[in-house]
């Protein structure tokens, strides 16, 4: 697409304020980055995923990908100053677009202020945060699964993948309460079949936009 027609279906988004920016939320495992890549292209939304940027700078062994690699691979979550100034980039990178899905992004409280902070900038708010519920055993064993075919270094081992979900108890689990009192959040039920899941995500996505006019 051209900058121009970019540029012009930008300025025609904020205008009609129909942006849509989206919090893809889940638990590791949960199916946020197979669900992301399937719903991007019918909303023409940019998919941010911040453990896929980490991943690409591990492969080319930047600083950033070798000081995430430590926590990465034990399964804690990289430090926050150094997570959110990578979303930045990201994010800027990418504008104008009509919308963001992000996935693995925000995990703590601070990086969801920071989110707010850095959107109200270009004048941009989180619409909805759509939390995919999948429970700890199924997750346990798509992410082993997960292990065998990608060799990713975080779903090598069950010990590991307890390591992830402590985190995300700990640390990311608030952020419900965060987006609840915020009116922006919603969950579907992140089991079974794959086109059952995506269905229910535009069924949800769908009825917000009919609802926003
Ligand atoms: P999953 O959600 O299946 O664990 P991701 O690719 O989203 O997979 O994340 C893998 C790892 O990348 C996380 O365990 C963490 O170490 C790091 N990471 C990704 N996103 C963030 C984030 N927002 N904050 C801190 N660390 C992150």
């Amino acid at each position: 697409m051209s900058i121009l027609i970019k540029l012009y279906n930008w300025y025609i988004c904020v205008i009609k304020n129909n942006m849509l920016n989206l919090i893809l939320f889940g638990k590791p495992g949960s199916g946020k980055g197979t669900q992301a890549s399937l719903i991007k292209n019918k909303y023409n939304l940019v998919h941010i995923s911040t453990g896929d940027v980490f991943r690409k700078n591990m492969s080319n062994k930047t600083d950033l990908g070798m000081l995430a690699k430590g926590y990465m691979e034990k399964g804690e979550l990289v430090p926050d100053e150094v997570t959110v100034n990578m979303l930045k980039e990201e994010l800027e990178d990418h504008l104008p677009c009509e919308g963001f899905i992000f996935d693995g992004f925000p995990r703590t409280t601070y990086q969801a202020e920071k989110l707010d902070v850095l959107l109200s900038k270009y004048s941009l708010n989180i619409h909805l945060t759509v939390a995919l519920d999948v429970d700890n055993g199924t997750l346990i064993e798509r992410l082993l699964n997960r292990g065998k075919s990608s060799g990713r270094a975080d779903d090598q081992s069950e010990d590991k993948i307890n390591i992830r979900l402590q985190e995300y108890d700990k640390k990311t689990k608030p952020l419900i309460e965060f987006y609840t009192k915020q009116n922006k959040y919603k969950s579907i039920n992140g089991m079974g079949d794959l086109d059952d899941i995506t269905t229910r995500i535009v069924n949800l996505l769908d009825n917000y936009l009919n609802d926003r006019g």
